[in-house]
């Protein structure tokens, strides 16, 4: 797992590679550029969370330890409201296939459920928490091989669409509203 790094954006080319990453996205291209102050500011933040460590492992397309401001931008367009359930579901697939086995098993499984408690500000004891794990690699687990390939994976997100809540947030389809001061000083006529 590489750390938490990100490149800074190259200022130069900036209004390029904006108009580049709005038409690869769901973002226009004065969303991409208040991403950039997000971006800057997460530059400086300092993440321990083990799955924010995954996400982040993931946003690094290139695989080169840092997290340049393209891949970022690309990634955050998964969680857009308006990205294909299709690109979530693979995308979500591949983020909870934590050893990368080409499977979700158990523990990727567990951190889906944690993360889907916690977005509905459920918490529950660790028990509990294990009994709802058990209970759903059951019924994702059509074949009964104790791991969850594609397949099934694909059928169940089908079946129980609230589980690609966890996948879209929602603030980002306003993300220039997020960001009133941005407004005022952009440059870029969408
Ligand atoms: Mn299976």
């Amino acid at each position: 797992m590489s750390c938490f790094c990100l490149k800074k954006a190259r200022p130069k080319t900036k209004q390029e590679l904006s108009t580049i990453l709005a038409s690869e996205t769901s973002f226009t291209v004065n969303e991409v550029e208040a991403l950039l102050c997000t971006f800057k500011k997460l530059s400086s933040a300092i993440v321990d969370d083990d799955f924010l460590h995954k996400v982040f492992d993931m946003f690094d397309i290139k695989r080169d330890g840092v997290i340049g401001f393209g891949e970022f931008v690309r990634s955050l367009s998964i969680f857009h409201p308006n990205t294909s359930e299709e690109k979530k579901i693979e995308f979500a697939f591949r983020l909870f296939d934590l050893r990368q086995s080409g499977y979700i098993e158990r523990q990727g499984l567990k951190e889906m459920v944690l993360a889907t408690l916690t977005e509905s500000d459920v918490t529950v004891p660790d028990d509990v928490a294990e009994a709802i794990v058990d209970k759903t690699m059951e019924e994702v687990d059509s074949k009964g091989d104790g791991k969850i390939d594609k397949e099934e994976w694909k059928e169940y997100v089908a079946k129980n669409p609230s589980l690609l809540k966890i996948m879209t947030l929602p603030y980002l389809k306003d993300i220039t509203l997020a960001f009133p001061s941005f407004i005022l000083h952009s440059e870029v006529e969408d």
